[in-house]
């Protein structure tokens, strides 16, 4: 033995469990440092996870790092956090580490970054208003009339606005019209924000919780929109940072990260130190917002799922807003869902974490009312609207199989749309297209095909001629007639954003019609515009498939017609009708924001189904405790635990014959956790492939981790994997 070796432990982004070994002649390195280094003939970066003098690898084959980054990017609590998603969640730890990496990091070669600034109109600007402006200048406008509303706007927001945000930027310079400020780590540029003083509910759910502000507490805030769950977020934040050295982080969905919203938080933490993290950040941006968040210098983080992942090393409250939604879930790679993340986080940093929401997952609200022993989750209410004069909208259901409908409308609509244009006010129409699959429906008595095994509605798969459960596999002949009535006109329903736009175009020729759906709205500069033309009222009715987000009111909107709620109703995935209600709740929302009385129209042919009752009534509550009896009894998360494991391969033998294999596999490992047959999905072929997937259900979350990791590396040692691509999608939202 000649000199000590120093020898690094490197996570590298490849799909194998392990780590990797590489020479370093630099004695102090530490934990936490990236590195550049050779990996077969590619250069990649990678984490230092440990260090060590001796290695199992041959000298000869030991080779050197070629960069040590002076940047230690991850702190002690950051790898707990990496460990915990990798055993959990069963995905390699190196890929789990690298997920977190800001991707500026990963581009071998870094620039200096410039320097960033905010944008605010002149005093002579909101003077002269939009009005002044030259016709036609349609992205000076936008840009202009954003600023009226958020008051203070980042590049990002500016560019998320129009690709050519910066020439309109400088016209406006040259017009006098903007006055830019540097970003700096002290800047005190934000407007006084009138200070609500806390109702009673906020009032106590702020004592509550700042009673537990020194350890670990979960807790769900549930209180319908407007309630002002937001108003006690920032009391929590001014509390929590009155500490010496504290940090706050903020997840929110992403299409909830609104400038508005930003400078909403802006405005009542001017003294303070506030960074975004979101998908509309370029890689500079979102580098420098996460080093400032690391290095312990921006106090309050507002971010989307991935922000979970930020080292901050005086962390002591986490907030996540409207905890249902869906987007908390990353679908691909490492598949954490982000609440719950946060919540193995703020355990393991001793700190409270506060859910709010106006319809908990029932997962979030089974924790928080129902547990056997000492409920896991404060439960603190807010049951009215905040601002006095906003009253919640009436929800109306109409019967659609006792009145005629033309192309998917019913009479009592059209009208009540013709009442808002004639009132020059706006209407909504809302379609549910998430969670769609086909369902058979009977046109006389609404019977509909039910596996026998589970609580789900059997799917029609046309081209086969069949109906299957997507849970468990079963399998029949799709009917000819109405097993229950007899009828033979049986049919599976659905309706289209584009069949309904062209409806309401014949019905309303001369009205003002915006389509918004999934593919319209891709970019955050649609949504934007969408918003301000909905304020300027520009547009008369709006056809939608999502909800629209949170922070912005439409004072003019003053009905929601919601067409095909019934397909959620059939759907095959169990928590559709969870959706749905949220969904409805939060488009109902949308309604008489302001002093206009909202109405929502539901047309269905289930019109006593309990989720309307609900609606009607407001009453999530009831609802949820029914839905969470029919988990109960169908054995369904949150009183089972599910893990799914997908497939896909050029030939479906391969697949199945994987899945056989893992299915017999798992079998032999536990009888606490029941293996399912493999089944196809809905997209049975996607791009080519062939798709397959079987689910694994227990009671016992030990039981199947315990099988996962057994079964794991078997999956991964089986030769078949060179074929089949798979992934195991631990606490699955999809199926
Ligand atoms: P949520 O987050 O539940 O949707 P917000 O906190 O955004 O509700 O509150 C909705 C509106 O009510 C906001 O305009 C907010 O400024 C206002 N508001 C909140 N709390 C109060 C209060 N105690 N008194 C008066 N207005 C309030
Ligand atoms: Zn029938
Ligand atoms: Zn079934």
């Amino acid at each position: 033995m000649t000199d000590a070796l120093h020898i690094l432990k490197v996570a590298l982004d490849v799909p194998l469990d392990r780590v990797f070994d590489y020479r370093t002649d630099k004695p102090n390195t530490q934990i936490g440092q990236y590195v550049v280094v050779p990996f077969g003939a590619r250069k990649m970066i990678g984490v230092v996870v440990g260090i060590s003098d001796t290695t199992a690898i041959e000298s000869k084959k030991l080779k050197s790092i070629i960069r040590l980054d002076p940047e230690v990017i991850f702190d002690e609590q950051s790898f707990k956090l990496f460990q915990f998603c990798s055993q959990y969640y069963h995905y390699p730890l190196g890929q789990t580490i690298l997920s977190a990496v800001p991707s500026r990091l990963k581009k071998i070669n870094t620039k200096a970054m410039a320097k960033k600034y905010l944008y605010r109109l002149t005093p002579k600007a909101i003077e002269l208003g939009v009005d002044q402006l030259p016709p036609r200048q349609t992205t000076l406008k936008r840009i202009v009339m954003a600023l009226i509303d958020a008051t203070l706007l980042d590049e990002a927001s500016l560019r998320s606005m129009s690709s050519a945000w910066k020439k309109s930027i400088e016209t406006l310079d040259e017009m006098g019209w903007i006055e830019k400020e540097e970003i700096t780590l002290d800047d005190k540029v934000y407007i006084q924000a009138p200070i609500p003083s806390l109702n009673d509910e906020q009032k106590k759910a702020f004592d509550e919780i700042s009673k537990t502000n020194k350890t670990f507490a979960a807790w769900l805030l549930y209180g319908i929109t407007g309630s002002g769950k937001t108003e006690v977020y920032i009391r929590l934040i001014e509390e929590a940072l009155k500490k010496e050295h504290a940090q706050v982080l903020v997840l929110v969905p992403e299409i909830n990260l609104t400038p508005q919203l930003e400078s909403r938080f802006r405005a009542r933490f001017e003294k303070y130190m506030l960074v975004t993290l979101h998908s509309h950040l370029t890689d500079n941006e979102r580098l420098t917002h996460w080093r400032l968040a690391k290095e312990g210098q921006a106090q309050i983080v507002i971010g989307t799922r991935l922000s979970i992942f930020t080292p901050m090393p005086h962390l002591s409250l986490i907030i996540i807003d409207e905890e249902h939604d869906a987007s908390f879930k990353q679908q691909e790679g490492l598949r954490y869902h982000a609440r719950d993340v946060a919540i193995f986080r703020a355990k393991s940093e001793n700190i409270p974490i506060v859910m709010g929401t106006a319809t908990p997952s029932l997962e979030t609200w089974f924790n928080a009312t129902k547990t056997k022993d000492a409920k896991k989750f404060g439960f603190l209410k807010l049951t009215s609207r905040a601002v006095l004069d906003s009253t919640l909208p009436e929800i109306k259901c109409i019967d659609i199989s006792k009145s005629t409908v033309t192309k998917g409308f019913s009479p009592y609509l059209v009208e009540a749309i013709r009442d808002r244009l004639n009132k020059k006010e706006q209407s909504l129409i809302f379609i549910n297209r998430r969670g769609f699959a086909p369902v058979l429906l009977c046109s006389s008595c609404q019977w509909t095909g039910r596996c026998h095994r589970c609580s789900s509605r059997l799917v029609v798969h046309l081209n086969q001629k069949r109906l299957r459960c997507h849970h468990c596999g079963h399998d029949e002949k799709m009917p000819l007639q109405c097993p229950s009535c007899g009828n033979t006109d049986l049919y599976p329903t659905g309706l289209g954003t584009q069949r309904v736009e062209e409806t309401i175009k014949e019905f309303f020729p001369e009205a003002r019609i915006l389509r918004v759906d999934r593919d319209s709205t891709k970019t955050k500069e649609a949504l934007n515009d969408l918003f301000l033309k909905m304020k300027n009222r520009e547009i008369d009715i709006l056809i939608g498939t999502q909800m629209l987000s949170k922070g912005h009111d439409f004072p003019y909107l003053s009905l929601v017609g919601v067409l095909d709620t019934d397909q959620a109703l059939y759907s095959p995935d169990f928590r559709a009708s969870e959706r749905l209600f949220s969904q409805l709740m939060q488009v109902s929302g949308r309604a008489g924001r302001a002093k206009t009385k909202g109405e929502v129209y539901i047309q269905t042919t289930f019109p006593n189904h309990p989720i309307f009752e609900a609606l009607k009534t407001h009453d999530y509550e009831n609802f949820a405790n029914e839905l969470l009896k029919e988990r109960e009894l169908a054995e369904l998360s949150p009183f089972a635990f599910l893990v799914l494991l997908k497939g896909e391969a050029h030939q479906l033998t391969h697949v199945m014959q994987f899945l056989n294999d893992a299915m017999i596999n798992a079998q032999n490992l536990s009888t606490h956790v029941t293996v399912y047959n493999p089944v196809r999905p809905m997209m049975e072929r996607l791009k080519g492939m062939e798709r397959a997937q079987l689910v694994l259900q227990a009671s016992s979350r030990v039981a199947l981790q315990k099988l996962l990791d057994e079964w794991v590396p078997y999956l991964r040692e089986n030769k078949l994997g060179q074929k089949v691509k798979w992934v195991v999608d631990v606490d699955p939202l999809e199926f």
